[in-house]
């Protein structure tokens, strides 16, 4: 029996809430906190049993901590925007309260993916007797989990792994993230960034592809190489791998107006003057473009995320691939939210429920991969998000 607070009431925190609402044997209290008080009251009007709400702007530290000291959670879910970790670990440091997350920390004025800043928090949760868990969402998140299980249980050494995330929906607008749309575009539009041999190579954004056989009646799909955080904390925590990369499908829809939005300076995210007051392109494009929490009724089609990994197993080459498939009108007719926020928010539930049971105990900063994967594994299943393992004939080269 636990009170959890969850901050942020967008597509993400929807799928938290409702989870959380669950499973009331592990969360017996759920505080929703958001900027925008009337997000959180829109969802709490979705559940079949009472939850708090709350107003907070988490980039203000102490208003935070003020929440927190009132409301005395054990654990805050933060799925706000990766600009709020830090405040939001601070408060969680003044009051005394674990924390979760499922994006790494970015500065504001530069699209930059990496844990050093959450990292250096690990003295000071160690020392205060708490647990900071990052990254539980499905990428990173689940695709942590599997890594570590397939270490565990499928291969002696992992060699090669490649994370390949398929979304084969189809939510019919002309142009819409599946997440907050500030955040997509600046991860899309970075420079793809992989680990080989000891070192981390660059490639211009979007500019190396392959095609790829998805599982189940996916098909093949074009799927471009990224840079995605939890390749870091993988390559660092699984030093064997020789080879890391990330992949992602996307339409060619959504290329095309992703490269004339670039074209025009629209993804910029340096300020502009604009009729005498500084203004931020990708931040003004996200107020034109479709909330991602309102493609829920219109997402059809599926989601594919996966880690295909070859190394050894009893000294003998062997390649799997270990993946989810998720349904986005399933994901409606549940919490009212399409996949990408449900695979998003699920793992965020399970994670909370990991450190709340105490089956995943710190204290400190870690990822996923640190611990048992099974427990883990075991609730995917459970809560909506079963996987499948196969053994392949090949991976990519
Ligand atoms: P949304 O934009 O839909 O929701 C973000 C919510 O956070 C909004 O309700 C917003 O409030 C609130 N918020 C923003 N700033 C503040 C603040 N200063 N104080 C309090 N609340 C604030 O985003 P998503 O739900 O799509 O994504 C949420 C998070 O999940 C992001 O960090 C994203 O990177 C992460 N994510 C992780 C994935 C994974 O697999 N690991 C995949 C997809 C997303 P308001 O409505 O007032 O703007």
């Amino acid at each position: 029996m636990a009170k959890v607070l969850i901050v942020g009431a967008g597509g993400v925190g929807q799928v938290v809430t409702h989870k959380c609402a669950q499973v009331p044997e592990v969360f017996s209290d759920i505080v929703l906190a958001s900027r925008t008080l009337a997000k959180c009251e829109r969802i709490a009007a979705q559940l079949d049993r009472p939850i708090a709400v709350a107003q907070v702007d988490a980039d203000d530290r102490a208003a935070m901590t003020a929440l927190l000291e009132r409301e005395r959670p054990d654990l805050v879910i933060n799925v706000a925007l990766p600009y709020q970790d830090l405040p939001i670990m601070d408060a969680c440091l003044a009051a005394g309260v674990h924390y979760l997350d499922t994006a790494n920390y970015e500065p504001p004025e530069e699209a930059k993916f990496e844990y050093s800043w959450q990292w250096a928090y690990q003295d000071r949760f160690r020392d205060r007797g708490l647990i900071a868990l990052l990254g539980s969402g499905f990428d990173p998140g689940v695709t942590n989990v599997y890594t570590a299980y397939i270490r565990k249980h499928l291969l002696d050494e992992i060699h090669e792994l490649d994370i390949i995330d398929c979304n084969a929906g189809d939510h019919g607008q002309p142009f819409a993230t599946n997440f907050n749309p500030e955040i997509n575009i600046r991860e899309v539009t970075a420079e793809g960034r992989y680990w080989r041999e000891g070192a981390w190579l660059s490639t211009p954004p979007l500019s190396h592809r392959r095609r790829f056989d998805f599982p189940e009646g996916i098909g093949t799909r074009q799927i471009y190489l990224m840079y995605h955080e939890e390749l870091e904390s993988l390559v660092k925590h699984f030093p064997e791998i020789r080879r890391a990369r990330f992949w992602m499908t996307f339409s060619d829809n959504y290329l095309k107006h992703l490269e004339v939005l670039r074209n025009v300076g629209m993804t910029r995210i340096d300020p502009v003057m604009y009729e005498g007051r500084e203004i931020i392109p990708l931040k003004f494009l996200k107020a034109l473009l479709p909330d991602p929490a309102s493609l829920g009724p219109l997402t059809k089609g599926r989601t594919c995320i996966g880690c295909l990994a070859r190394g050894l197993k009893d000294g003998a080459e062997r390649v799997v691939y270990l993946y989810n498939i998720c349904d986005h009108e399933a994901c409606y007719r549940e919490v009212q939210s399409q996949a990408i926020s449900y695979t998003t928010g699920v793992p965020a539930m399970i994670g909370a429920k990991q450190i709340l049971t105490g089956t995943w105990r710190g204290p400190g900063v870690f990822n996923l991969e640190q611990f048992d994967p099974d427990p883990f594994m075991a609730d995917l299943n459970r809560h909506g998000l079963p996987w499948t393992i196969q053994d392949v004939a090949q991976g990519l080269d």
